[in-house]
């Protein structure tokens, strides 16, 4: 079985530098799965249609990465339906030869519950908001702090209290609380991580 890293975590939480820098420094593939919730939610009309005839190309449209795109993906992503559509895609990905990195939600409690290593990425809700809204200008953004606080806090009641793969650890991830880390103290924790199971696994 090719080795599968999971990186689950709510939005804002660091989990897609995390993704990326663990499959960059080991040579895996990376999925973003929010990226498929996101391509469903853009397309418009009946999701579970849209994300039964999801294609390569809806991941590439230009818009997905808004805010707006991911309340809709939020939506979206409560439809069994639409989930149960999507898993075929993010299973073969993760059996790809040569390892495989999936970020999102349900990784490690759905997608693939057999991966080497599972990593639940968390940080405080208003340390998560306070990232966001600088990252849109800060005293400048468009918005407020306290209404990026709520938007967080609404994402992260709808995806933790969904009925159907609501976010949550698995029982063996490893919790990386980046609250008060840096994007560097972050990624060398997950990286001795995945080096540790990786010795492991080959025997070493
Ligand atoms: O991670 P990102 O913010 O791009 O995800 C957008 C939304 O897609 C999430 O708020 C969540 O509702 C949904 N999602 C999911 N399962 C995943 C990835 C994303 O439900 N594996």
């Amino acid at each position: 079985m090719p080795f599968t890293v999971a990186v689950d975590g709510p939005a804002a939480a660091g989990k897609g530098t995390v993704a990326r820098a663990v499959a960059a420094r080991f040579g895996f593939a990376h999925l973003d799965t929010g990226l498929l919730y996101r391509a469903v939610g853009a397309k418009g009309g009946d999701p579970v249609a849209a994300a039964q005839s999801l294609t390569e190309a809806d991941l590439a449209r230009d818009d997905l990465r808004s805010e707006a795109a991911g309340e809709a993906a939020s939506r979206v992503a409560a439809l069994p339906e639409v989930r149960g559509a999507l898993v075929a895609f993010q299973r073969d990905f993760a059996a790809r030869p040569g390892g495989a990195v999936l970020d999102g939600r349900d990784i490690g409690t759905v997608i693939c519950p057999d991966a080497a290593v599972k990593l639940f990425v968390t940080a405080a809700p208003e340390v998560r908001a306070r990232r966001r809204w600088l990252e849109a200008g800060g005293d400048t953004a468009p918005e407020s702090f306290d209404s990026v606080l709520d938007q967080v806090r609404a994402r992260d009641a709808r995806d933790m209290g969904r009925a159907d793969a609501p976010l949550r650890p698995a029982a063996d991830a490893v919790e990386l609380d980046t609250s008060g880390l840096s994007i560097e103290a972050a990624v060398a924790r997950a990286v001795a991580v995945v080096a540790e199971r990786l010795e492991r696994s080959s025997g070493g």
